[in-house]
């Protein structure tokens, strides 16, 4: 298990590969595994809070804090 920070939190995951996926609304940190991909919704849901995910790219990256 290891620790993943992000803003307002961390999670243990046991996974060792990077989050690829951010909430908007509660800044916890997804896998694509994580999440359930609707064809007829134009984002997203975060499976915490409903709200928005984006992806994590190198040029928005996890946000931390
Ligand atoms: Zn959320």
């Amino acid at each position: 298990m290891r620790k993943v920070k992000y803003k307002g939190g961390l999670i243990m995951v046991s996974r060792e590969d990077e989050p690829t996926y951010q909430c908007l609304n509660c800044y916890k940190p997804w896998w694509k595994d994580d999440l359930d991909f609707q064809p007829f919704l134009a984002y997203v849901e975060c499976p915490s809070c409903g709200n928005r995910v984006r992806t994590i790219t190198e040029n928005s990256p996890l946000i931390t804090k």
